[in-house]
């Protein structure tokens, strides 16, 4: 048996890393707000296109303007990624990346060849370029197709490797945008490649790759902690290794073009520069990621030392403790559990508890111990204690007493079981009640016997034809026994008055010691005059034969009362009766039997 989340012993590791990678796991509707924040942008553009508000079209005066066509593309994207996963062969995400690369393409084909195909301004006229009125620049229309043959394989099993790779390429041009923008502005002009990227085009790609990552890598597989190993650290080098660069670059471009560096020192100190932080932040990440695995290692190392602990506990205990699964396999179990089935632990481990029980009542077993281990029944099963036989593994019967209680545990209901070897329990409650029913020094019965006795002569009656008749008997100046021999001597003396009294009597008649030196004889089947006879015969057997103690010979007498049970009176009338009848005979000058 196992207590509580120990149960999951040493496979907890991994258990432990799933649970508190889950924990930093982006939500998903990352991804969603994401995606709705780029549908809002290109959507506003091409308001601004077709109500003609210039100022939606591009963010900064006097700088390249977002294409309807661009916008379009934007909408395609973010179309796709708000829609769920779908298992269907083919998603939304697929269809609109299959629109956006034809769109895309054909821009492309038409810088290519020089011949146009008429999608710059299907939808809506461009008067504001002069030179190619409503076309994407070529680096839009790449980034574009980029990201279009992501969206179409993301349900093919393509290598990890591709898929990250398209995702960095998609991500390279608007950076480069951005980064342009950052240090001259008026440089995106200067080149064909970029010239009309708007700055809030660049910023859409870096949200739509953002945003395609979350989707391409969605969860973290409890199964798969490795996974997310990768993510953690990819999240922790992100912001250095992406605006690090950029930082260095404006700085070291401003230095550059203000004459305080000549190109090539600028270049140097850049790369330098750059290396430096990308080196720092892998050291800083390889340093948090050995923190991470000590502190998992330290974690993991108190768990194993928790378990021993509590499976070297169980086997100090002095009975069998099983951990049993709702179908009765063995879970877990102590040593001693094992020993009381004649199984090696291993081999318990891997049993049906089912298997020993007797044959006889195998079913019913089983039927039992299917309701209880739901668990509400459990509960109700808790304070109460089973008494059981098993069998051994070699078929030997022994009767065991069990207690059962519900164990949490993550995998479903179980149960703590606890055996004690019942056969040792009820021989020591055999002992002790006979401890309670025989007097040690006389081996007369005791008083709580004759109670027990007159208990059952009242509720049941004697069974048999004649009265049931009561003598006391208590020894005459017993006091000066004592007195003169001593106690050893007194002791003596009462073993043995009560051993020639019990001689007198039949094996029906029983003898009891009622008090220090006084006892009670309970007679059944006695005829009229046999009580009495029966007394004087006691007495004379006392008082005609001398007791010996060591060379001395003591001279004992009783006095006894004598009393008939009276048809319909209680036993305790008639012990108080018989009581009055000895108090009589010790009037009388004792050695002598008297009938009340
Ligand atoms: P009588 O009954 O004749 O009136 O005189 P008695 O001396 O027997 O009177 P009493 O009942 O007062 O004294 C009983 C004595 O029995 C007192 C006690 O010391 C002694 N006694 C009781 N139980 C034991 C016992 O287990 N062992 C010994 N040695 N003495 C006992
Ligand atoms: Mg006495
Ligand atoms: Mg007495």
């Amino acid at each position: 048996m196992l207590i509580g989340g120990v149960a999951t012993g040493m496979d907890g590791f991994s258990q432990y890393s799933a649970l508190v990678e889950a924990s930093d796991e982006p939500p998903a509707t990352l991804q969603k707000i994401l995606s709705w924040i780029i549908a809002l942008i290109s959507g506003l553009v091409l308001l601004g296109w077709i109500t003609g508000q210039r100022a939606l079209m591009s963010v900064i005066d006097g700088f390249p303007t977002m294409k309807a066509n661009t916008a379009i593309g934007f909408l395609m994207i973010s179309i796709g990624l708000v829609c769920p996963h779908t298992r269907r062969a083919v998603s939304r995400l697929q269809i609109a990346g299959l629109l956006l690369a034809i769109l895309m393409l054909a821009t492309l084909s038409q810088y290519l060849t020089g011949y146009s195909l008429g999608v710059d301004e299907w939808l809506i006229a461009d008067p504001y370029s002069t030179e190619l009125p409503g076309r994407p620049s070529p680096a839009t229309a790449v980034t574009f197709i980029v990201l279009a043959l992501t969206m179409m394989t993301a349900s093919l099993p393509l290598p990890g490797g591709f898929r990250a790779f398209m995702l960095l390429l998609s991500a390279s041009i608007p950076l480069t945008v951005l980064g342009v923008y950052l240090l001259d502005p008026a440089d995106v002009q200067s080149s064909d490649f970029f010239s009309t990227v708007a700055l809030h085009t660049a910023l859409l790609f870096l949200l739509s790759t953002a945003a395609l990552t979350l989707r391409l890598y969605p969860q973290h597989r409890a199964a798969d902690a490795g996974a997310s190993v990768g993510r953690r650290q990819f999240e922790r080098l992100l912001f250095p290794v992406l605006m690090g660069p950029l930082a260095l670059g404006v700085v070291v471009y401003n230095l550059m073009v203000s004459g305080a560096l000549s190109p090539g020192l600028a270049m140097g100190l850049y790369i330098a520069a750059f290396s430096v932080v990308v080196l720092g932040a892998l050291i800083w990440n390889s340093a948090q990621e050995s923190l991470w695995y000590r502190r998992i290692a330290d974690e993991e190392r108190e768990r194993e030392a928790t378990y021993r602990k509590l499976s070297s506990m169980m086997d100090i205990v002095r009975g069998g403790m099983i951990y049993l699964a709702a179908d009765g396999s063995v879970r877990e179990s102590n040593r001693r559990a094992a020993a009381m089935f004649g199984v090696g632990p291993d081999e318990f481990r891997a049993v049906n508890i089912s298997r020993f029980v007797p044959d006889e009542w195998r079913e019913r077993f089983e039927r039992v111990l299917a309701r209880m281990t739901s668990d509400r029944q459990l509960r109700h099963y808790r304070h109460r204690m089973f008494r059981l036989t098993l069998q051994r593994k070699n078929g030997q019967r022994f009767t065991v007493l069990c207690s059962v209680g519900p164990v949490a545990e993550p995998s479903g209901s179980v149960m703590g079981v606890l055996l004690v070897n019942a056969e040792s329990i009820e021989q020591q409650m055999r002992q002790l009640k006979r401890e309670v029913r025989i007097d040690h020094l006389t081996s007369a019965g005791t008083r709580a016997s004759l109670e027990a006795r007159l208990n059952e002569l009242e509720s049941y009656g004697s069974r048999g034809d004649g009265h049931v008749g009561l003598i006391m008997l208590d020894i005459d100046h017993f006091k000066a026994i004592n007195d003169r021999f001593g106690h050893l001597a007194g002791d003596q003396i009462l073993a043995d008055f009560a051993r020639r009294v019990d001689d007198s009597l039949r094996y029906t008649d029983t003898l009891y010691r009622y008090g220090g030196e006084e006892f009670v004889v309970v007679v059944v089947g006695a005829t009229e005059g046999s009580l009495e006879r029966l007394a004087e015969r006691i007495r004379r057997k006392i008082a005609d034969q001398a007791f010996h103690w060591q060379d001395e010979r003591i001279a004992v007498t009783c006095s006894l009362g004598v009393t008939y049970h009276r048809e319909g009176e209680s036993y305790v009338t008639a012990l108080e009766r018989v009581d009055t009848g000895l108090y009589a005979a010790k009037e009388e000058g004792r050695n002598c039997v008297r009938l009340l």
